[in-house]
């Protein structure tokens, strides 16, 4: 799809739905346009020539000038009203179509799929999302007003002059039309300028980002200078582009002072010339140089709103594609309804690869009988973490079959399949939200007992108590307020309101926790799996034996596959494992 169809495409709807507040100010702003730059000169010359017929004629009366007067305070109060409507349907416009942007901006922006994320840097996402509502305003402008005002102006003032003179009405149409040709020429080297300067922007922005989101890194590993020196490269390459732009910016401005220097030299010129064969009069003399005043002003402005249309356009361009790129996961157009109640989890022949990475899974087969445990072990890089994102479907397989209680997860809506699996990441990301919006995120239905049934289960309580500002405590960004293993604790209890979930799915942390924690969450963990079937991506031993069942992998194959006794007998890989236990824990 081309650019402007995906411009189009995206801010269309919008667009048409309060167009009529666009055009209507776009009409009051054109009638202010005319009244104040075409219809109040020809008043002052009609003056002005009155004035000159009196003073030749030496006979002086005010009765002539009484309708003229009345007609300019008309224009002149009619003009203000007109600004003054054209900027009311502006403001409606553009705040009832940025609400809606920026809805459907956010929409866009959560529903990609994983890998989109893994691949792009928050910044930078978030920084084109919010820039979509601004690129919206300026393209209507730049459209709107920059060209179409000074297209009416133009065509309005050469009308107005031939009328007068039409030697001087052909000379503004020539020049103009000279102008015109002239700015669009050198508007499409400008635009690759800036196109460049703003994809540089763009980068520039999500690195710093990337060093604040890094900040505790930067700190621990004394790399302010480093990361300086690092983010120099980025703002020095769009330092550079901005300067190309710029520099041709100014080239473009200097043939514009010739240009305008012949036009104007020449249009004093024409009009004395006829003004002295009395061909014209003073009042239209008067009027010429009105209109040359105006038009030159609204002229020199046409290269900067083509300028500006394509900064702006190569600005949304970049913008737009992060809500119009194809989301990789998407839901079947005929979804089934979910029909996933005892958990029985089957991987049959599954392959897998990354997009750009290499294969992770060959024919992967792994059945998991509705309510197992099961513990997944592996050297890290395995494909144990890539289990789970199969499983909830963060990635689509390559080929194979991935079912639950014989339903092809493919055939369900993504949040069908979801709601169905409580799981537990690794690493528990919280909103800078309060600890009670946290946990009762994991279901929204959850009624206050529910939430704090599930905070005192999960062992949350226990710390919230010493909270001044208890369940109502702010977290801090991505939760950064709480230990690891606080943390945990209320991803255990969010994940503990998903009750209709028959599979529950744990990516064990492998920070140290604090014994006292580390009960904690084993105490928790267990109410939690009780009646689910359970899949524990595992670190701790404490763990793995009291699963059901343990499943050895590598190298996205699995190598080994019993229980914890009958691995141990065998004196394979898991007993080296398990023989290698420093403190609880195994090392990777
Ligand atoms: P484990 O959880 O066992 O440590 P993973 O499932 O995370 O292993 O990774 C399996 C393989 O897939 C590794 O080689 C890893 O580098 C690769 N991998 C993981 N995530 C991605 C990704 N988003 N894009 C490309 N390759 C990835």
């Amino acid at each position: 799809m081309n650019n402007a169809k995906k411009i189009w495409n995206y801010f269309g709807p919008v667009f048409k739905k309060y167009s009529l507040y666009g055009v209507l100010s776009i009409m009051f702003f054109t009638a202010w346009v005319l009244l104040s730059n075409i219809v109040k000169p020809i008043i002052y010359k009609q003056m002005i020539d009155q004035a000159s017929n009196q003073v030749s004629l030496s006979f002086f009366s005010i009765d002539v000038f009484i309708p003229l007067m009345t007609g300019l305070i008309i224009i002149l109060l009619f003009n203000h009203l007109v600004a003054r409507l054209g900027s009311h349907f502006l403001v409606l416009f553009n705040g009832k179509s940025s609400l809606e942007i920026d809805r459907r901006g956010f929409e866009h922006i959560t529903r990609h799929s994983y890998n989109f994320y893994a691949n792009n840097f928050v910044g930078t996402l978030t920084n084109k999302v919010a820039r979509l509502t601004a690129k919206y305003r300026n393209l209507f402008e730049t459209i709107g007003f920059g060209f179409w005002l000074l297209v009416v102006n133009i065509v309005a003032s050469v009308v107005v002059l031939s009328y007068q003179n039409i030697s001087i009405g052909i000379l503004f149409a020539i020049a103009m039309s000279i102008f015109i040709i002239f700015s669009i020429s050198f508007t499409k080297k400008q635009a690759n300028f800036d196109k460049t300067r703003a994809k540089k922007g763009s980068i520039t922005k999500g690195v710093l980002s990337d060093s604040i989101t890094n900040i505790l890194n930067i700190k621990i590993f004394s790399a302010m200078n480093y990361e300086y020196d690092y983010f120099d490269v980025f703002l020095r390459g769009y330092n550079i582009a901005s300067f190309k732009s710029w520099f041709y910016q100014n080239r473009v401005r200097i043939y514009k002072s010739i240009f305008f220097f012949f036009f104007e030299s020449l249009v004093i010129g024409l009009s004395l010339y006829l003004f002295i064969n009395q061909q014209i009069s003073i009042g239209t003399l008067v009027l010429v140089q009105a209109y040359v005043l105006s038009i030159g002003a609204n002229a020199w402005n046409l290269d900067k709103a083509l300028t500006g249309f394509i900064e702006v356009y190569s600005d949304t361009v970049d913008a737009i594609d992060v809500v119009t790129t194809d989301i990789s996961v998407v839901d079947n157009h005929t979804p089934e309804n979910i029909n996933m109640n005892i958990g029985r989890v089957d991987f049959h022949s599954v392959s897998f690869t990354y997009p750009e990475g290499d294969h992770v899974f060959k024919k992967f087969n792994l059945d998991i009988p509705a309510g197992q445990s099961i513990g997944v072990v592996g050297k890290s890089g395995s494909g144990k973490t890539t289990l789970t994102k199969l499983l909830l479907r963060f990635y689509d397989i390559d080929s194979g079959e991935l079912t639950i209680d014989s339903q092809n997860i493919t055939m369900v809506r993504q949040d069908d399949l979801r709601s169905k699996i409580a799981y537990i990441p690794q690493e528990t990301i919280l909103f800078h939200r309060t600890i009670y919006e946290n946990i009762a995120y994991g279901n929204p239905d959850a009624s206050r007992d529910e939430v704090m049934q599930a905070a005192r289960s999960a062992h949350v309580d226990e710390f919230v108590q010493n909270l001044e500002q208890g369940y109502e405590t702010k977290v801090g960004e991505r939760g950064i307020k709480l230990s690891g293993g606080q943390r945990q604790r209320i991803g255990i209890a969010r994940a503990m309101l998903k009750k209709d979930a028959p599979i529950l799915v744990l990516d064990e942390a492998t920070s140290s926790l604090d014994s006292m924690s580390e009960q904690y969450i084993q105490d928790s963990f267990e109410k939690l799996s009780e009646n689910r079937t359970t899949i524990v991506i595992a670190h701790r031993l404490s763990t793995i034996q009291k699963m059901d069942r343990i499943i050895v992998m590598d190298n996205g194959e699995i190598i080994e596959d019993g229980s914890h006794k009958k691995l141990l007998a065998k004196g394979g890989y898991y007993a080296g494992l398990w023989n290698s236990q420093v403190n609880g824990f195994i090392q990777e």
